[in-house]
């Protein structure tokens, strides 16, 4: 089309793409990353609070961003795919929905006790080394107390206020690695000790897990009975399940583990042998 002494104006291959219902600010999700966390980063790129953005996916508040972590809400999920071009096997696999490690997920819920456990960890040196902080799946695990590459402790709340992570309650338009209750930068967060034993106890107990879980045998097994009765094996606290504990507690729990025959894994008739480097390394794990 000539406009009279204007330019030529053609319509391109790509208009519909420049038109289309896409939001401009766009993050793309990193290794291992939460759906929440990516979910919280993307309404940080389009100038939105996550507590407001809970709202635009048709959330009225609450826990919103892990009950989708967990449930993966049809309607929120649809507006996310239409709205960033993430196709739904990408954001599917960012959530926790079908995961056969359910049973070892941190719980979703805040009673306000400064002791009990709380929904989410995180490693303030891997936040302070992302390029884009964020939040890892397997930081949802009660199993998880330690990060292998920079061997500290996980935490689970705010060092200056206490507070459980609650970026889905953020009303601020700030980036969520800011406390949603003082503002405090996690990345900052003092390193947490935990022995070379736990570390390694941990990472074992993690592989296995994974391990039985490709498997498809985890259900079947009798190993995530006996990882939340651990408190108790390890005279911990034998009224409370691993999930019910906080992350230095749990710490604690695996501590003492690391320090006693491994013979509390291995209750099964059936089993098999999966090997770890160090004092812990061979564990048998029932894989039927
Ligand atoms: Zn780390
Ligand atoms: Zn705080």
């Amino acid at each position: 089309m000539t406009l009279e002494g204007g330019p030529t104006i053609a319509i391109r291959e790509r208009y519909d793409e420049v038109v289309s219902d896409r939001w401009p600010g766009f993050v793309r999700p990193q290794r291992d990353e939460l759906l929440s966390s990516w979910v919280h980063r993307l309404a940080f790129a389009n100038g939105i609070a996550p507590r407001s953005f809970g709202r635009v996916l048709g959330f009225s508040g609450g826990m919103w961003s892990p009950s989708l972590d967990m449930n993966f809400q049809t309607d929120a999920v649809n507006i996310l795919r239409a709205h960033t071009g993430v196709p739904l096997p990408r954001l599917s696999a960012m959530s926790l929905k079908g995961s056969p490690l359910k049973r070892l997920l941190l719980p979703l819920r805040d009673d306000g006790s400064r002791r009990g456990p709380t929904w989410l960890q995180f490693c303030p040196q891997c936040l302070a080394e992302d390029g884009q902080p964020n939040f890892r799946k397997h930081w949802r695990l009660a199993i998880k107390i330690s990060c292998s590459k920079h061997r500290c402790g996980l935490r689970d709340r705010c060092p200056f206020c206490r507070n459980r992570i609650a970026a889905f309650n953020q009303a601020a338009l700030v980036p969520q690695h800011y406390c949603a209750r003082c503002g405090f930068d996690l990345r900052l967060s003092s390193k947490v000790p935990v022995s070379p034993s736990a570390r390694l106890l941990d990472q074992c107990i993690f592989d296995i897990c994974k391990l039985e879980a490709m498997t498809g045998s985890l259900d079947r097994s009798s190993l995530v009975r006996r990882l939340l009765h651990s408190p108790g094996i390890c005279s911990l606290d034998p009224a409370t399940p691993l999930v019910n504990l906080s992350a230095s507690a749990r710490i604690r729990c695996m501590g003492r583990l690391a320090a006693q025959p491994n013979d509390w894994l291995t209750d099964d008739d059936d089993i098999a042998v999966s090997h770890c480097d160090g004092p812990f390394c061979w564990w048998e794990v029932s894989l039927h």
